[in-house]
């Protein structure tokens, strides 16, 4: 990395914040310790943003503004371009700072790098297509259009599971419209954003257009949504976070998407091939410990395969590798924080006190949660409704595809949900019903791509982030008429 963006004392870096294209420090002397998860030493520090550096950060973003606003697309395609190229040739040094930092597994890590660079190719493909249109008229003589705008300056706020991808795919998609942007990280992950920043940095990225000013979420979010220059908060994070930031923006008349929690549901139909279903099943459930917004906690199976594929799925949860994130063959590293292992224990207390059965796993040596499987789950226990994030799923056995609506259905969440079988008639029909923003017929619930709708209903959120469904978002349409020769006015 640039060594201006950070200082180093006794061997560890203490990384600053970027704002206005510069590397500076706080004035508020707040320096936060980052630990690795995998075994909880001090991996890095980062300095915390006041108010002053919010402020400034806002500032550099709207005065960069009116620069990158106008742009040329040729532009914009080119830095987003070679910030691909950038990722790609330090993929090494992203990787490791993702496995450092959150506990990604090795693969995990080089896979959310492939989409990153992906999504960057992506909004660039995308920055000729943010079109206007012409529209018919009834006034003689008028031409009637809409052209399509930057809002201006789009502040994210970036959760801790994913940070590079659900950052840059914010980022990208914001830039590659024309608009500026002021980055808040994840307190656990904020190098991260430090990485974002350099990255863009060392592509050419003018001044200003990115900042990224990791601080006290509360706070930094309260400035933010206050700012009349920030123009669109675009939140990825749980849905109680959500909640109060919906409350800010209420406030300050301020508009936001929201990209929250889930408690996604996977229905396996009677005709499935069961190996198939099992391999879905395991990695839509232990893909980054369950960390995934997506994750398939909940899987529904019809009566008459539920045993067979019970013990295979049981069969495949132990033989799952647990292990230290640096090992290639690790599957299930450490989770974030200590927090939620015990989020996690909570709630398996809960639902063990109440009658569930632990098929397998159940416990942890640290923050490596072993792969837990649970069957007996009921609408009692905690665990039924509450999203767990880590690797923990319910088995509930179903009687027919009915009865698997209507228990995927019965939660607060909408995010994603799959259904397993090769009854298409019977797959489209419950894909029609089942109450959420994302269905994958014969797949687990974790997929994305950088230019489809992504997003969820209910308390999953609101808003769809990628490809064109970004531009409703990022965007304003300005309606503008020309009247050739003269118009009839009554008086
Ligand atoms: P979180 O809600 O704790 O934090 C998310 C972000 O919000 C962080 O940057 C945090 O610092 C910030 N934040 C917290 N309180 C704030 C406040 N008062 N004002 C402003 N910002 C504030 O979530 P997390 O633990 O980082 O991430 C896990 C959650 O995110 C899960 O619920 C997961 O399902 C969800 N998630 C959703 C998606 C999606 O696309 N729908 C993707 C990834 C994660």
């Amino acid at each position: 990395m640039n060594p201006a963006s950070y200082d180093t004392f006794e061997g560890v870096r203490t990384y600053k914040l970027f704002i206005g294209g510069e590397w500076v420090g706080s004035s508020r002397n707040l320096v936060v310790d980052s630990f690795n998860p995998a075994d909880g030493t001090i991996f890095a520090r980062t300095q915390q943003a006041g108010r002053d550096e919010v402020v400034a950060a806002i500032d550099a973003a709207h005065k960069a503004f009116g620069a990158w606003g106008a742009s040329l697309a040729s532009e914009r395609e080119k830095i987003l371009l070679k910030t691909a190229e950038v990722i790609e040739r330090r993929t090494p040094e992203i990787r490791d700072m993702l496995i450092d930092e959150c506990g990604s597994v090795f693969n995990k890590a080089l896979w959310e790098i492939s989409y990153v660079t992906d999504c960057l190719v992506s909004a660039a493909g995308d920055v000729r297509h943010v079109m206007g249109e012409t529209m018919p008229v009834t006034q003689p003589g008028q031409i009637s259009m809409s052209v399509r705008r930057p809002l201006g300056v789009v502040a994210g706020i970036a959760p801790f599971n994913s940070p590079f991808l659900l950052s840059m795919k914010k980022i990208a998609f914001a830039l590659a419209a024309g608009n500026t942007f002021v980055l808040k990280p994840s307190e656990e992950t904020p190098i991260s954003g430090a990485l974002i920043a350099d990255l863009f940095e060392e592509a050419g990225l003018p001044a200003g257009v990115l900042n990224v000013i990791p601080g006290v979420p509360a706070e930094v979010g309260e400035l933010i949504m206050a700012d009349p220059r920030v123009k669109l908060v675009t939140f990825t994070g749980s849905t109680r976070t959500g909640r109060k930031l919906a409350v800010e923006a209420a406030k300050h008349l301020k508009k936001f998407t929201l990209e929250m929690g889930g408690k996604s549901p996977l229905i396996v139909l009677k005709d499935a091939d069961l190996d198939y279903a099992v391999d879905a099943a395991a990695f839509g459930v232990f893909l980054h410990q369950g960390q995934v917004c997506m994750a398939n906690s909940k899987i529904m199976v019809e009566a008459p395969i539920f045993d067979a594929f019970k013990e295979r799925f049981v069969a495949k949860a132990k033989a799952v590798p647990v292990g230290h994130p640096r090992e290639t063959t690790s599957v299930i590293g450490p989770l974030i924080r200590d927090r939620q292992v015990s989020f996690i224990d909570g709630q398996l207390d809960d639902a063990k006190a109440k009658g569930a059965r632990v098929e397998t796993g159940g416990g942890h040596e640290g923050r490596y949660f072993e792969p837990t499987v649970l069957t007996g789950v009921t609408p009692e226990m905690r665990i039924y409704h509450e999203e767990s994030f880590g690797p923990v799923v319910s088995l509930i056995r179903v009687e027919d595809s009915e009865e698997a609506l209507r228990i995927a259905n019965d939660t607060e969440y909408g995010l994603s949900a799959a259904v397993i079988t090769n009854d298409l008639q019977k797959a489209m029909d419950l894909s029609m019903r089942l109450e959420s923003g994302m269905v994958h017929v014969n797949d687990c619930t974790i997929t994305d791509e950088p230019h489809v709708p992504f997003g969820g209903v209910k308390n999953s959120g609101f808003g769809r982030e990628g490809g064109r469904s970004s531009w409703e978002e990022l965007t304003e349409q300005k309606w503008i008429t020309i009247q050739l020769g003269k118009r009839e006015f009554p008086f």
